[in-house]
């Protein structure tokens, strides 16, 4: 049961001032719209400290969500477009840190690439509460306990819910005051040439095969303003990009080697191009992970599609949060944290701390200018850039134009 607490002080990390919303066990979807429309109602944005918060008492899971009076999200100046690409967040993912982080980023819009959890509900219900424009897609372990929508209270049927239209799946969103069109591939992908949980983009989508997925991704096009550009978000990247292991969607296991993208998704890519005026600079998507599982290198995060028209970018950087004290999430990343000078001597003046990654694209008048792997230290009271890798220059590669004939 949702009940409104009075004020209360504020969090140790947070000096916000809140309110809380509290409750016992699971929140349901109807506790998040509430607090939606509530704040919708009095001007004010909503999210959540940690879940659950307060540390659970006498054995209880509670939660809260609170509100409090947050800056809008900048406005593209010129036609800069700075999006941040949250890679697959595997149980990682505080509403809090990130909505700092983020403020300190300022995208214009935040991009999803799924895989929250194994149907972690309040984790989906808490991302659904940033303060940002946003665009999600599930992936395949956010569909982990659901083969089917038969029935009707289901973890799958939940996100769907919460999420809203800013679940992309087979569909678009529009941002008209970026200029800017994102378009979603398969919900659940897990990669390569079967349909993950089929039953159930049957019953929700009426997708039964490759062709007719590519042919909704396609449909989902279909009404993009002229003057939009089109970026692509799906969970898995497209075939068609390398066979090694350590390629954009490699594949990285038994044995090692083979291309472990969607047929679907480089299907209707190629359909769009073909059949459409529309500039896709970006197709965005994660699932296969930066740390390639033998251990031995790193994949390729982005890679110039052959017409030099588009730019694929993986996001999955796993695990996307390092803390500078040992826990189950990220013993292995500590070293590696811990050698950064700057991280160190963060770590030793503050206490427990994160850094949290994002893949921040910049995008001028049409083209992408840079991709970089940023990582924000985020404590109690502040956020900054500690690590930033660059990925891509235009200038660099020599450029082209989306859209532009070569
Ligand atoms: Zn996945």
């Amino acid at each position: 049961m949702l009940k409104l607490a009075h004020q209360y002080s504020a969090s140790p990390s947070c000096t916000l001032s809140h309110y809380m919303y509290h409750g016992v066990g699971i929140p349901r979807n109807d506790d998040v719209f509430r607090i939606k429309r509530h704040n919708e109602r009095v001007g004010l944005r909503a999210f959540s400290c940690s879940f659950p918060f307060p540390p659970s008492d006498a054995g209880r899971r509670r939660w809260c969500f609170c509100r409090y009076d947050a800056p809008p999200p900048p406005m593209a100046s010129s036609s800069l477009v700075r999006i941040a690409v949250v890679g697959d967040v595997h149980g990682l993912w505080n509403l809090e840190e990130d909505r700092m982080a983020l403020q300190l980023l300022q995208p214009h819009l935040v991009l999803f690439t799924g895989d929250f959890g194994e149907e972690n509900v309040p984790l989906v219900q808490s991302v659904s509460l940033l303060p940002f424009p946003k665009a999600v897609i599930l992936g395949n372990h956010d569909a982990w306990y659901t083969h089917d929508l038969s029935r009707q209270q289901n973890g799958v049927q939940m996100q769907l819910d919460v999420l809203g239209d800013e679940h992309v799946g087979y569909r678009r969103l529009d941002f008209p005051s970026l200029k800017l069109s994102i378009v979603g591939g398969r919900p659940f992908s897990h990669g390569g040439d079967q349909l993950f949980r089929k039953k159930l983009l049957v019953r929700r989508y009426g997708v039964v095969d490759m062709d007719s997925s590519a042919g909704r991704i396609c449909s989902a096009v279909q009404g993009t303003p002229d003057d939009h550009l089109v970026v692509i978000l799906a969970h898995n990247g497209p075939t068609g990009l390398g066979s090694q292991a350590e390629d954009v969607c490699g594949k990285d296991w038994d044995g090692e080697g083979g291309d472990h993208g969607d047929p679907d998704l480089e299907q209707a890519i190629c359909q769009l191009k073909e059949t459409t005026s529309l500039p896709i600079p970006l197709v965005v998507f994660g699932h296969m992970h930066k740390v390639l599982q033998s251990r031995k290198g790193s994949r390729k995060m982005v890679v110039e599609g052959s017409d030099k028209k588009t730019l694929y970018l993986n996001g999955a950087i796993v695990p996307r949060v390092k803390r500078t004290k040992v826990d189950d999430h990220c013993h292995d990343s500590l070293s590696g944290f811990m050698r950064n000078e700057k991280w160190k001597a963060a770590a030793e003046s503050e206490g427990e701390s994160t850094a949290r990654a994002f893949t921040v694209v910049e995008i001028l008048d049409g083209i992408v200018e840079k991709i970089a792997e940023t990582w924000v230290h985020v404590d109690g009271s502040n956020a900054r850039i500690v690590e930033e890798e660059t990925l891509y220059l235009y200038r660099n590669v020599g450029g082209f134009q989306p859209g532009a004939s070569v």
